[in-house]
């Protein structure tokens, strides 16, 4: 056969000239960046020690894996063929159980919960479901990096409001509580063309755990202007230091307008399942079925039947020791506070996280060694961390990959590690560090 690169030398030239049009849909302008794909690459082809992209490097606990295994070589051979578009049954009844609990409501686990790709599609299908040309979405800065293109794809505006450090206290270690809201710049958000806002709390990449107070200032707002919440609590069991996860759906007035997202990848560190899943009322979830059952419309069954049975153990062993919800928070607290030593020891200094699996640092001190370049349009801890990563071998994030176009540079000499991490790797991170330290400031 002709290979298809010779054949259009036949095409009469008017059909050649008809290729030329532009290929991709207009909504798709402005969201071709992702850096995921640059920062991954760029860790994939240098680091020795990867604490960029957010997943564990530790096994998932022995009982899901089993029920994985259960799932594909047990006898049910059902297991391998679809299930019911919106969520596996078993899924779906447990995470209503487990959801009414923690809600302190009735769920009912056919119109209540959909289970989706991940916590990716579920966002997905919130911004496609709920926005229209011209609805403008709030997104709280920094924010986790796909929120911002996905409104876009929806047609919608985002308005940015960003956590501001507040108080810096001079040379000692401060927790990501210091990052707030100004309730009076909120408060200016909102208007009659504001349909939602986003909310992710504990937050990545700071690790901040918004305070009933502060989710309370959002509930007023969010009633007033009858705005929506899509509430990201993907790391909702990832609080530390005995602090408390408020959902904001169990507040005055919310649950009629929120949709909670959660993550079986975050919940049972299985981030490739990518089993996710939203929670809310059947007047919002309705127009969540619509978007899911035109376009992804089902989810891998063994993965939800695996993660049903994860949380069936879960619910008998709520509260107790033998809790993964509380074993998880337990271990990552220590390898918080282990990252929090070794970069605090090199002068990197770190923010204490109430949550999450993330830090940022200032990378201040560092200068010297990665110069400012003024005429650069990149910010300055992009360029740090794709120095550090190509000359030191240690792979995290630029804090400004989670601000929008225009507010690169308001924060931009911290970077994001990740401490889901075997506690080796993070003893090769501190090792680098510390070489690093004696190169810098000799032995
Ligand atoms: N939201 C936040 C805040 C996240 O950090 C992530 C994953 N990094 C997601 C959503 C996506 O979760 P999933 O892997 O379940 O799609």
């Amino acid at each position: 056969l002709p290979s298809a690169k010779a054949s259009t030398h036949f095409l009469h030239p008017s059909l050649q000239a008809k290729m030329s049009r532009q290929l991709q849909a207009r909504r798709l302008e402005g969201t071709e960046k992702n850096i995921w794909v640059e920062f991954v690459k760029l860790a994939a082809t240098y680091s020795k020690v990867n604490l960029g992209q957010g997943f564990p490097d530790f096994p998932p606990p022995d009982f899901l894996k089993e029920a994985f295994v259960r799932a594909l070589g047990g006898e049910n051979h059902m297991l391998h063929q679809y299930t019911r578009a919106f969520g596996h049954p078993p899924l779906v009844k447990i995470l209503a159980q487990f959801f009414e609990k923690l809600l302190g409501r009735d769920l009912d686990p056919m119109t209540n919960v959909m289970v989706t790709v991940g916590a990716y599609q579920a966002l997905f299908c919130c911004f496609q479901a709920f926005v229209e040309e011209g609805d403008e979405v709030i997104i709280i800065e920094p924010f986790f990096d796909c929120y911002e293109p996905m409104v876009k794809m929806a047609g919608g505006t985002p308005v940015f409001v960003p956590l501001r450090l507040k108080d810096p206290k001079d040379g000692k270690l401060m927790s990501s509580a210091v990052w707030q809201l100004d309730p009076t710049e909120l408060a200016s958000k909102f208007s009659d063309r504001t349909k939602a806002i986003v909310l992710n709390s504990p937050n990545n990449p700071l690790g901040k755990v918004f305070s009933r107070a502060e989710l309370e200032l959002i509930a007023t707002l969010c009633v007033k202007h009858d705005v929506l919440c899509i509430s990201d609590e993907v790391y909702e069991w990832l609080v530390f230091d005995g602090k408390e996860h408020t959902r904001i759906a169990s507040l005055q007035g919310m649950w009629d307008r929120t949709v909670t997202i959660g993550s079986a990848g975050k919940t049972f560190s299985v981030t490739g399942w990518k089993v996710g899943w939203t929670v809310g009322p059947n007047r919002l979830l309705q127009h969540l079925r619509t978007v899911h059952q035109n376009s992804v419309y089902h989810c891998a069954t063994a993965a939800q039947e695996a993660v049903a049975q994860g949380f069936q153990r879960e619910l008998e062993l709520y509260g107790t020791p033998d809790s993964y919800f509380i074993q998880l928070p337990k271990e990552l607290q220590q390898k918080r506070d282990q990252m929090v030593q070794s970069l605090d020891a090199v002068g990197m200094k770190p923010i204490i996280p109430e949550g999450t699996y993330f830090l940022v640092a200032d990378i201040s001190e560092f200068k010297s060694d990665v110069p400012d370049a003024p005429d650069s349009d990149e910010p300055y801890d992009s360029r740090f961390a794709k120095w550090m990563v190509k000359n030191k071998g240690l792979a995290a994030i630029p804090l400004s990959a989670f601000y929008c176009g225009a507010h690169k540079n308001n924060y931009n000499h911290f970077i994001r590690f990740c401490f889901a991490k075997e506690d080796s790797t993070l003893k090769a991170a501190n090792d680098i560090l510390q070489k690093w330290k004696r190169e810098r400031t000799g032995p």
